[in-house]
């Protein structure tokens, strides 16, 4: 197994150092900041329509902008655009979004500060043609990339043009998927070839992305790639983005998830967050993601030569959930991640209150109703209800409180490390722990009796808080202990208090913690790591805290409490409004939990892009939709005026359609 030189250190902040790569007047990669890009979803042949959402883009912090060119006609477009936007003043460095016609690079080569191809469909029309390949079959096949892909190569180095070489795990070409399948390895393989064919001609000008829709699939091959690069001598700049992220809140969530993790680990140089909005509101959140790290202080700046500290039982490349016991059948093995709500703070005088985590109380029947985001603990600290609670939610105290407790049904103690360790009490059901990394090396912890009652509240004083917290499941990994884990991050009310303000606006409390905790718990959960997750932020109202970490544990896929919707960004390709479609769909799925639903703008990209969605929605022509069941094609052409009512027709004959309430 490849292992453990993916970035310069696990346990400080450490900036991953890349070769400088220009581009235009803003270079990217050295010691450049973190770059902020973005992509116009105008017609690309509409020259002042796109103008004029890239002057927006810009206002809104984006630092290149992408454009989408499918033919020879849009690519030539883009010297009108260029022109346009310098005679307003604005000189923003240009990227040429290619897929497929090698003569639209070209052109584009000439005019842009940058293109970007996508390896598994450059040159490359076919699809599943041929999926198996001898070795003689599969080094004919490189060899007509050669041919296919150095004109665009050397037209790149004579205009000084740079290249990105974006990987996309939707689309990986039918020789990749022969030889590698649809894995990290496979998008990591599919990049490198292209980046060989660019070393042998001497042109080094490029960053490199390995996108997908699922982080945890995003985070493994971004590692892979560095590692791969490592092995031969490359370090190229990387561009980091999670495709067809959706909208609102969940794309945010799932945004941070798999930027944030590399982030944290000091990879990346550029950062472009594909929500299905209008493109001016991507760069806010990609500069939130990226300004974090501004303030940690970096010390190495070198090449990783290794990366010590990984144990031997782990890899960063594959998914494994960390085995854990389960500790009364409730938390730990094979249950679904748990989550806590903190109620400390609350008036508990009337049932209602619980609403916000989960428990809709009707007065009339006297009773709690449950849905698919209701927690599974409340932290109530020393306060004690005057309401009788759910009968299956479970109630945490401070260990003082509960030891006072008459009725100790559903109540359990949650204890300072020092306080368990003499206790004279313990619950006969569930122990909750707090404990720190540095808690490890101390003489309490050897204290510890391995105990099936026991599980641990993770927390963490540290900037670096997730790599502190990941060193501390690293340990347990190596000493052998299977004590189940519930993640808890605290965020300081300075920082997360006020009016909730434009949701939009990354800055603003609620969409912070969105972006923080996503990344801090989001980091840990797609490494197979946590059994729970407590988000601690007072300041923001309990219902925000609940609804974020059930989308944390959707996203990473550990929970799944709702529809998942796999959505394009859009572009000047797309075929209706994005956005109003979505929501459309939305609006009649969003009560089918676990259901994949992808919604692409067109037909050329979509059925790859939509990855593993299980139903999709793609745009094949004014006003036309075809209608996917996994990768099959169940109904093309149809009017999009009856295409939702067909989809659910589908769904409803394929035995997954269950009645709103
Ligand atoms: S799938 Fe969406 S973003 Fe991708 S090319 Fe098609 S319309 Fe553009």
């Amino acid at each position: 197994m490849l292992k453990g030189k993916y970035c310069n250190s696990l346990t400080e902040y450490s900036r991953y150092f890349t070769r400088e790569v220009i581009i235009g007047n803003v270079p990217m990669g050295g010691s450049n900041p973190i770059r902020i890009q973005s992509m116009t979803t105008t017609d690309t042949m509409d020259t002042i329509a796109t103008v004029e959402q890239s002057i927006r883009m810009i206002n809104a912090g984006c630092e290149y902008v992408r454009i989408t060119a499918p033919s020879l006609k849009e690519a030539n477009n883009l010297a009108e655009i260029k022109k346009e936007l310098s005679k307003r003043g604005y000189n923003v460095p240009l990227i040429a979004d290619i897929h497929f016609t090698p003569n639209a690079a070209e052109a584009a080569a000439r005019i842009v500060e940058k293109v970007r191809i996508n390896p598994g469909n450059y040159a490359d029309k076919k699809r599943f043609d041929q999926m198996e390949y001898t070795a003689s079959e599969y080094q004919a096949e490189l060899e007509r990339i050669y041919k296919k892909f150095s004109p665009l190569v050397k037209i790149c180095k004579e205009y000084g043009t740079a290249m990105r070489i974006g990987t996309n795990h939707g689309s990986l070409s039918d020789r990749i998927m022969g030889y590698y399948g649809d894995t990290p390895r496979g998008m990591v393989e599919s990049a490198m070839e292209f980046m060989r064919i660019c070393e042998d001609l001497n042109y080094y000008n490029l960053v490199i992305s390995m996108k997908s829709s699922n982080p945890q699939v995003m985070v493994q091959a971004y590692r892979l790639l560095v590692e791969t690069m490592n092995a031969e001598g490359m370090n190229y700049p990387l561009h980091l983005g999670v495709t067809e992220a959706g909208d609102g809140e969940d794309g945010r969530i799932k945004s941070a998830i798999g930027i944030g993790t590399l982030l944290e680990d000091g990879l990346g140089d550029t950062v472009r967050v594909s929500l299905t909005e209008d493109p001016e509101f991507e760069s806010p959140v990609a500069e939130a993601l990226a300004k974090r790290y501004e303030k940690r202080k970096s010390s190495v700046s070198s090449p990783p030569s290794s990366v010590s500290g990984l144990p031997s039982s782990f890899s960063p490349y594959e998914y494994q959930k960390r085995q854990t016991a389960e500790a009364n059948v409730f938390i730990g093995g094979h249950q679904v991640p748990r989550v806590v709500a903190d109620l400390s703070d609350k008036e508990l005088k009337d049932p209602k209150i619980l609403s916000d985590t989960g428990y809709d109380y009707s007065v009339l029947l006297d009773k709690f109703n449950m849905g698919e985001q209701s927690v599974d603990f409340v932290y109530l600290g020393d306060k004690l209800p005057s309401f009788a609670m759910p009968g299956n939610l479970k109630q945490l105290y401070n260990y003082e409180t509960w030891k006072k407790l008459t009725d100790k049904a559903n109540c359990h103690p949650l204890f300072s490390l020092k306080e368990y360790v003499k206790a004279d009490l313990k619950d006969s059901a569930l122990n909750l722990v707090k404990v720190q990394n540095a808690d490890l090396e101390g003489e309490d912890f050897n204290q510890l009796e391995p105990d099936k009652t026991l599980v641990f509240v993770l927390e963490t004083g540290k900037e670096h808080g997730m790599a502190d917290q990941r060193q501390f499941f690293f340990k347990m990994l190596e000493m052998g202990i299977d004590i189940p884990v519930i993640i808890k991050r605290s965020y300081p009310d300075k920082e997360f208090s006020g009016q909730i303000g434009n949701l939009m606006d990354p800055e603003e409390p609620v969409s912070k913690l969105q972006l923080y905790a996503a990344t801090d718990i989001g980091g840990l959960l797609v490494d197979g790591f946590g059994d729970g997750m407590w988000i601690d932020a007072s300041a923001l109202p309990t219902k925000v805290i609940v609804t974020a970490s059930f989308g944390i544990l959707q996203a990473t896929r550990s929970r799944i409490s709702k529809t998942e919707y796999i959505s394009c960004p859009s572009c000047g390709r797309t075929l209706f409004d994005l956005q109003e479609t979505t929501q459309m769909i939305r609006s009649r799925t969003d009560h089918l939990k676990g259901l994949k639903i992808g919604i692409m703008g067109c037909i050329v990209n979509g059925p790859g892009e939509m990855a593993d969605a299980d139903y999709g929605y793609v745009g094949t022509g004014p006003g036309k939709i075809t209608l996917y069941r996994g990768k099959e094609v169940v109904q093309k052409n149809v009017s999009s005026e009856n295409a939702l009512n067909e989809l659910i027709e589908i769904i409803r004959q394929d035995g997954n359609w269950i009645e709103p309430q």
